[in-house]
């Protein structure tokens, strides 16, 4: 077998330009493994590059695909401790390893970071490379496409609300839009943390789920006074900590949420990158705006070992075949699903 079947774009625009094509079969360099891929997620990364690149240039024709869980089928030079066979998952950031922040361990803010699937081809498609040291052994107690809907969102989930705004036992946080990918797990780590949490979303039948997370009290945003009603849920206080990641749509309402000595933590803008911010809001309440970039390789351990002892559950909103390619970027951007919409490639 020389080729394999990739989803790929050789231009940046509307879902039209995605393609199933039979590409070369990539063959992996010194340190690198090949992945036959069994279940790749899709993310909002892999609409919004599609759509033009995010932060600088991407190579053309490329594939997208983040999160993905599938077993070594080819080992580059100068591997230990991976062979063909293994079942793996993957941490998709490549970092220098060199600048101060990749030396203090605070990789997500290293200014030379790439991702595999923006930067270099990803897992939507039968076969991808990644570089050894990015691999983490799949959590044997979870299926592929179970692992496929975790990277991405736990991680980042994870690195918000436990390292970036260090959410404590006791606190109350606000999670907006609970059907996302990094609110629903956003739920279970804050739930995991010992705090209360409120959440909202826009259906009744959204609601039940975002309950059966583990959500204290949610909120449906499509009624007027839902900040109110999540303000009175807090006995009229507000919260300690907002997570937000849908950015200009719901920064005023998030920020209104938020107590006195409030912290916000944002990661993520697909409804708008500009927002009119009323400055003493800020200050006379004392508020907090933090943003989390990403994951640590560590983080993304934590959070997978507690899914494998079903302490955090990967939330799925429906598997498809890797020939939908196209429907599965209509479902994210048209926000018609809650949790993860997971391609099944093998
Ligand atoms: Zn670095």
């Amino acid at each position: 077998m020389s080729t394999m079947l990739a989803a790929r774009f050789h231009e940046h625009g509307e879902r039209d330009v995605l393609r199933l094509e039979q590409v070369p079969l990539p063959r992996p360099a010194a340190g690198e493994v090949r992945i036959k891929v069994h279940a790749c997620a899709l993310n909002w990364l892999d609409v919004g590059i599609r759509r033009g690149p995010q932060f600088g240039a991407v190579p053309l024709p490329l594939t997208t695909g983040v999160d993905i869980s599938g077993v070594i089928d080819a080992v580059g030079a100068g591997i230990s401790g991976w062979s063909a066979g293994a079942e793996v998952t993957l941490y998709s950031l490549i970092t220098c390893g060199e600048c101060e922040f990749c030396r203090a361990g605070d990789v997500t803010v290293c200014p030379q970071h790439q991702i595999i699937g923006e930067h270099s081809d990803g897992g939507l498609a039968e076969y991808m490379l990644a570089p050894a040291r990015n691999l983490i052994p799949k959590p044997a107690g979870l299926s592929h496409v179970e692992v496929a809907a975790l990277p991405v969102v736990a991680g980042t989930a994870w690195h918000m609300l436990i390292t970036v705004a260090r959410l404590s036992a006791g606190e109350t946080v606000f999670i907006p839009g609970a059907g996302g990918g990094v609110a629903s797990l956003g739920i279970q780590i804050a739930k995991f943390a010992g705090a209360r949490v409120i959440a909202s979303t826009s259906t009744a039948e959204k609601m039940t789920k975002a309950l059966e997370l583990g959500a204290d009290h949610v909120v449906n945003y499509r009624e007027p006074d839902w900040v109110e009603q999540v303000i009175a849920a807090t006995g009229g206080r507000g919260v300690d900590v907002a997570q937000d990641l849908v950015g200009a749509r719901t920064w005023a309402d998030s920020l209104r949420t938020l107590a006195r000595n409030g912290r916000m933590v944002v990661c993520g803008s697909h409804s708008g990158k500009q927002f009119d911010l009323r400055i003493p809001q800020i200050y006379h309440r004392q508020l907090s705006i933090l943003g989390a970039n990403g994951a640590s390789y560590n983080e993304l351990c934590q959070a997978l070992k507690l899914a494998n002892q079903g302490l955090l559950r990967p939330v799925i909103d429906r598997v498809l075949p890797l020939s939908q390619i196209r429907e599965g970027h209509r479902i994210l951007e048209e926000h018609d699903h809650f949790g993860k919409v997971v391609m099944q490639i093998a």
